[in-house]
């Protein structure tokens, strides 16, 4: 087994970033009570304000927009359980934390369609949008920014007029933007936005939700008075210094987007020459410039993962694996792909310190994972 490890699995969790580290350690030896009124509660309090300021300039919104949640997972939780909604609008490609709270929702649930690049067609939202009971403003649309396991971009800046226009709220996941391409949320005219933390490069166990200033939305955590009284619970004051610290470095760092683009195409060129019989998901659409799934028809994802990871490799497989059981993706599984490119995509995801270096270590030993083994003698 390498010793050597190279991490191509930043939309799984990123490094954290130096700048993360360094306001968690800060954050650390501060003791008070964000909600004190004392020397030490005011100190606990700057940090979390100076960190919502860092997360609401990393996505165009006010600060008073920004409510740190304990994740991304507990931000799209909430929008599904804060509405009272009457009907939901989602489709299959969506992350868990929004397909899983849906049959609890006492919602009526309608499946937007998807296309075989893996986008949700604005045409499709604009269907709905007529169909819907829509005039009791109780109407959710949530349709995500960019694919965990595909990068594919949905048309969110085309939906949001139309549900503006027929009364439905639209929430999208943006979990996978940070630091590969720039979010504007007040632009865009989204209802709500959802962000984690260890995506970008800051500590796991924080996120947000932005909530346009005026919409209202009841609390998913209940209790104190914590987040302006919209969710309770003494504030998680190292995550949020380091998620805070990881958004300032993401807002500034704005070469990242053609930088990763040079990288992930110089990987996808690398890959169709070593292997022409690569598929690519997705590489009709518009993707992140981060991310790349890959299926070697008749090669298993898991056995491809295991090769990459004796050879010193961190990537995913597409396929999801729960209790010793692996299944299709239900992402390539909705965009209609065949079973041996569902079963098989792997996926390679650069981030923030990836380098040239990665992807040529990457390149050298693709050839090797990828070859068939030789046939053995049969006696
Ligand atoms: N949404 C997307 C698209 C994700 O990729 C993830 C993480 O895998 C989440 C939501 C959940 O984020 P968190 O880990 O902060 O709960």
């Amino acid at each position: 087994m390498s010793t050597h490890r190279t991490y191509l699995d930043h939309n799984a969790t990123a490094p954290l970033r130096p700048e993360a580290a360094g306001a968690m350690a800060v954050a650390i030896g501060v003791c008070g009570n964000p909600s004190s009124v004392h020397h030490e509660g005011r100190r606990a309090r700057a940090i979390i304000e100076t960190a919502r300021e860092q997360v609401a300039k990393l996505v165009n919104a006010k600060p008073l927009e920004v409510i740190f949640t304990a994740g991304a997972t507990e931000a799209n939780n909430w929008v599904v359980s804060g509405g009272a909604w009457t009907t939901i609008l989602s489709a299959e490609i969506e992350h868990d934390s929004v397909r899983g709270p849906l049959a609890n929702s006492g919602a009526t649930l309608r499946t937007l369609a998807v296309s075989g690049d893996g986008v949700v067609p604005v045409e499709e939202i604009a269907h709905h949008a007529l169909s819907a009971p829509a005039t009791d403003g109780r109407t959710l649309v949530m349709l995500q920014m960019a694919n965990n396991e595909t990068g594919v971009l949905q048309p969110v800046a085309d939906a949001a007029p139309i549900c503006r226009e027929h009364g439905l709220h639209i929430h999208t996941d943006a979990v996978q933007m940070p630091g590969r391409l720039s979010i504007d949320f007040a632009g865009l005219g989204v209802d709500t936005l959802s962000l984690s933390s260890h995506k970008l490069g800051g500590p796991a166990g924080a996120g947000a939700l932005i909530i346009r200033d005026g919409i209202k939305l009841a609390s998913f955590i209940t209790g104190g008075g914590q987040e302006r009284r919209r969710r309770a619970g003494t504030e998680n004051l190292i995550g949020i210094a380091g998620f805070g610290a990881a958004a300032e470095a993401a807002s500034i760092d704005v070469s990242a987007t053609a930088r990763l683009g040079r990288l992930r195409d110089r990987l996808e060129a690398g890959i169709r020459e070593i292997t022409p019989s690569a598929v690519i998901v997705g590489v009709g659409s518009q993707r992140l410039p981060n991310t790349t799934s890959v299926a070697m028809p008749g090669q298993a994802a898991e056995t491809l993962v295991i090769k990459l990871d004796l050879a010193g490799f961190a990537v995913s497989a597409g396929a999801a694996c729960s209790s010793g059981k692996v299944g299709a993706s239900h992402v390539l599984t909705a965009m209609g792909l065949a079973p041996e490119i569902a079963n098989n995509a792997i996926r390679l995801s650069l981030g923030w310190n990836s380098s040239e270096a990665d992807v040529t270590a990457f390149l050298e030993v693709w050839g090797v994972v990828t070859r068939p083994r030789a046939l053995r003698a049969v006696a």
